[in-house]
């Protein structure tokens, strides 16, 4: 239920009104946008009698929210969400370039694809320390090592670092990771999107391969609920039956995610490709689609890469990629980010 506040409700008339409804055994909300002020509540709320809210006099309207999804929904928290990344505005009138090999291999690869990204205009970096594999044999990632060479490679560019956790007992090694990823393949780990919900960190959570939007949404809600209200929703392409594309990239997930919830967007053209030549085309229909950020795979020499070598960029073509999205991010009125 979404309680809409009159704009003459005095804070006192609000604290009062608050009082009374969490009787009801109900939490509340409060959200002081731009134009609105509004209480969301959550909890069981059958029971309350709308008219009998309405009648209060700081209350303009009352409103029965319909989806599962409390704290991701828009009607709950009008205005855009936009954190703060170690200085990058992510969710707001700026777009965010998240660049960087699928694993990170060793200190050189890293650290001289760090740099290249930086160069061509990224604003945060990317690589995997965990890597979700779908064979065990498979490079399963440095671990903590990798963890510890993408905090070097921050050192040098200054790139906030975007990594991904597999496992919550492996969450104490993320303290100073600037945004945990949750993998496709984790986004209904219910148990370990709880434990991140006790964290005050940003968590980019991606959707998984055959998950439907309410669903992703559903997973951004079980962070939320536990106190993280830093979540970041990630379209990567979901399975269909088409065979020549790793995975689909549903490009209308974008304006409906902006349109259902506040939360940034994010697009991954490489997962949901698999195909270097697609990145381009897949980022330019992202940015035109409104998201707010793209996460990019770039490795200096995907041919001998350790993993998703067919999708990712050389620094040469992300430079070019770079151009092209700057242009149209200029075009529709959201800048590439420049922060230093
Ligand atoms: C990744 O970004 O490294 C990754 C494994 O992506 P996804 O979880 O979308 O497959
Ligand atoms: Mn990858």
């Amino acid at each position: 239920m979404v309680i809409v506040l009159k704009n003459e409700a005095t804070h006192q008339q609000v604290k009062e009104l608050v009082n009374w409804l969490e009787g009801y055994n109900v939490k509340t909300n409060l959200v002081e946008g731009v134009h609105s002020r509004i209480i969301g509540l959550i909890g069981d709320t059958v029971h309350m009698d709308i008219d009998t809210i309405e009648a209060n006099e700081c209350v303009e309207a009352v409103r029965r929210v319909q989806e599962p999804y409390k704290n991701a929904n828009r009607k709950f928290h009008p205005d855009d969400t936009v954190l703060d990344i170690f200085g990058r505005k992510l969710g707001g009138d700026r777009l965010q370039v998240i660049a960087g090999p699928c694993s990170v291999e060793s200190e050189k690869q890293i650290i001289e694809t760090a740099i290249a990204c930086k160069e061509a205009g990224a604003t945060m970096l990317r690589g995997g320390a965990f890597k979700p594999r779908t064979s065990p044999y498979s490079f399963q990632g440095l671990r903590k090592e990798g963890i510890e060479l993408l905090l070097k490679a921050k050192q040098e560019t200054g790139l906030p670092i975007v990594t991904e956790v597999m496992s919550l007992e492996h969450l104490y090694m993320f303290s100073e990771v600037d945004v945990i990823q949750v993998g496709a393949r984790n986004m209904q780990n219910f148990e370990l999107l709880k434990a991140l919900g006790r964290c005050d960190k940003p968590v980019l959570l991606k959707r998984g391969l055959s998950s439907t939007l309410e669903e992703l949404l559903m997973s951004a809600e079980y962070i939320m609920s536990e106190g993280n209200s830093k979540v970041i929703l990630c379209e990567r392409g979901i399975r269909t039956f088409e065979p020549m594309t790793r995975n689909t990239l549903d490009i209308s997930a974008i304006p409906l995610l902006k349109h259902k919830s506040h939360l940034p967007v994010v697009v991954d053209p490489s997962h949901a490709t698999g195909i270097s030549k697609l990145i381009e085309p897949m980022s330019l229909a992202a940015v035109a689609a409104g998201c707010d950020a793209l996460e990019i795979e770039v490795h200096c020499d995907p041919k001998h890469a350790l993993s998703d070598g067919a999708q990712q960029l050389t620094p040469d073509a992300f430079r070019k990629v770079m151009e092209k999205i700057k242009a149209l991010a200029e075009f529709v009125g959201k800048p590439v980010d420049n922060a230093e």
